[in-house]
């Protein structure tokens, strides 16, 4: 069983995350934090499971993206990591490059776009 973790401290861009990828056949985990989607890594892993991908917000409380970014590439370091952000946040553009993030996805999207752009990254 391959998962797309989609991180995202609000419920509404997770849903709205979730319906649309989710015609693609990937178990769908959803993470508020990026503490929380180290945990929910941590147990996929435990249960023989692979992360196919992870989208992934830049601000969030208890754990940034950056940050979850960084952890993450410690053990993985081919996973794509496509990171949810802002036009106004292109400073954080160049600090998620170099934590290892693989892709950008400007918020608000469109579904078709986000469809493409998760489509390129788990081929
Ligand atoms: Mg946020």
């Amino acid at each position: 069983m391959k998962h797309i973790l989609v991180i995202d401290d609000s419920p509404t861009i997770r849903v709205s995350v979730e319906f649309t990828i989710k015609k693609l056949g990937y178990q769908i985990r959803q993470a508020e934090n990026g503490k929380d989607a180290l945990e929910k890594i941590a147990e996929i892993q435990k249960a023989g499971d692979d992360i196919a991908l992870c989208i992934c917000d830049v601000n969030m409380p208890v754990m940034d993206g950056i940050t979850f970014i960084r952890e993450f590439r410690k053990t993985d370091k081919f996973t794509p990591v496509l990171v949810l952000t802002t036009e106004s946040e292109n400073e954080k553009v160049s600090a998620g490059r170099e934590a290892g993030a693989s892709g950008w996805i400007i918020k608000p999207f469109q579904p078709a776009e986000l469809l493409k752009i998760v489509e390129k990254f788990i081929r």
